[in-house]
């Protein structure tokens, strides 16, 4: 074994796991019988998909969305029984991977049902996929408009069979914008446009963490489900792992959610400097006094943006202690001189809680002026995923 790196980041099972409980929960009580399809596509969000989707199935969780069949495939090895939606594209030589790990597709051209209709032609019994709409992002999806020659296409492969049809919102948490009702009346013209040519999925499905969370729009998911007689399904992600995009306007949280991830680390060494010190590189901190300063064993390719240069802050002996200087590949400098008895090898909390104090993923976006889904994602490969109660 190599020395066990004191950069980790902490994953907790009881907090992913709560996170997911009161999501279904919240699902049952918008709409009973409401399914949900727990997201893990991009490593679970950075958390570690061997630790999280394993989890997710074991708490429940009877679907799991990833984005690729090379994700897909690995997590099938994990969860032998969960079903596996691939959200994202499918490229024609990935269907014969896709079909051996019993993972379900997303299709929305001629050219997918073309590549799945021979490798499913083999297999016994039929194949599900799913038909995705664009109903007005203009990302992924066959356009309503165009249902007509996929359908007609569809229905002369005997072999793949329409378990569901989904689309995605572009932005869900804005809560008035007329964008999301058009999207739904798109939708709801599309299921029907399916159903009328006599199609009948087994689950309608639109919806994330804003959907659910803002507890809008999933009157009229179900209400759509039910006219058809399939059943509504959400696919949240990021609030699993505990965080929500603001909701504009601003409306409660309905549920409370923690964050899943704690990154930690260790302070390396310690050293006194003298007012006028140029610290780091270009010399873009200068000490304005005697500083007592500590350095850190990360840095930006560890996934610690170099926006926080100068800017963002860690938790030290439950103090704040800023970052000082550019943030380096490798290292970090942040200010001490405040914090009483501070010594080597004393824990660091980058992302996570010490004595009261919080720094969350959200308040990383701020510095960095991104949102908590990239700060999460950019966690380096070289930080280690441990599971934590
Ligand atoms: C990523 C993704 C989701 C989850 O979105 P969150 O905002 O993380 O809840 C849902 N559906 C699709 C199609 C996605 O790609």
């Amino acid at each position: 074994m190599p020395p066990y790196p004191i950069t980790r980041a902490e994953i907790s099972r009881s907090r992913l796991v709560g996170n997911f409980s009161r999501l279904r929960a919240l699902a049952q009580r918008l709409s009973s019988g409401c399914d949900l399809l727990a997201v893990v596509k991009a490593d679970a969000y950075g958390h570690g998909v061997a630790h999280c989707a394993p989890w997710l199935a074991e708490a429940g969780a009877q679907w799991l969305g990833v984005t690729s069949v090379a994700e897909g495939v690995r997590v099938r090895r994990l969860c032998p029984e969960a079903r596996i939606l691939v959200m994202s594209v499918l490229m024609p030589e990935d269907a014969a991977a896709l079909l051996e790990a019993r993972l379900t597709p997303t299709v929305w051209t001629l050219e997918h049902l073309e590549a799945l209709a021979r490798p499913a032609a083999s297999e016994s019994g039929s194949i599900p996929i799913h038909l995705e709409l664009d109903t007005g992002m203009s990302r992924q999806g066959v356009n309503v408009d165009e249902l007509a020659p996929i359908l007609d296409r569809l229905r002369a492969i005997p072999a793949l069979r329409l378990e569901g049809v989904f689309t995605h919102f572009a932005s869900p948490e804005m809560l008035e914008v007329e964008q999301n009702a058009r999207q739904m009346a798109r939708f709801q013209q599309g299921v029907e446009r399916i159903a009328a040519a006599g199609f009948h999925p087994r689950w309608v499905h639109a919806g994330n963490s804003s959907t659910l969370l803002a507890q809008r729009g999933t009157e009229a998911l179900a209400a759509l489900a039910k006219q058809v007689g399939a059943t509504v399904m959400l696919r949240p992600g990021i609030a699993l792992y505990g965080y929500a995009l603001p909701f504009t306007p601003l409306l409660g949280m309905p549920i409370e959610l923690e964050p899943v991830l704690a990154w930690k680390t260790a302070i390396a060494s310690l050293r006194t400097v003298q007012a006028g010190t140029k610290i780091g590189y270009g010399g873009a901190f200068v000490a304005s006094s005697t500083m007592r300063l500590a350095l850190l064993p990360v840095g930006y390719a560890d996934g610690l943006n170099r926006k926080l240069s100068n800017l963002g802050h860690v938790l030290i002996g439950g103090e704040i202690a800023p970052i000082v200087g550019r943030i380096s590949m490798d290292l970090t400098i942040v200010d001490v001189s405040h914090v009483a008895g501070v010594a080597t090898g004393e824990e660091v909390i980058l992302l996570g809680e010490q004595n009261g104090q919080r720094i969350t993923a959200d308040d990383h976006a701020r510095w960095a002026e991104t949102i908590s889904y990239e700060i999460l994602c950019a966690l380096g490969v070289r930080v280690p995923r441990v599971a934590a109660d």
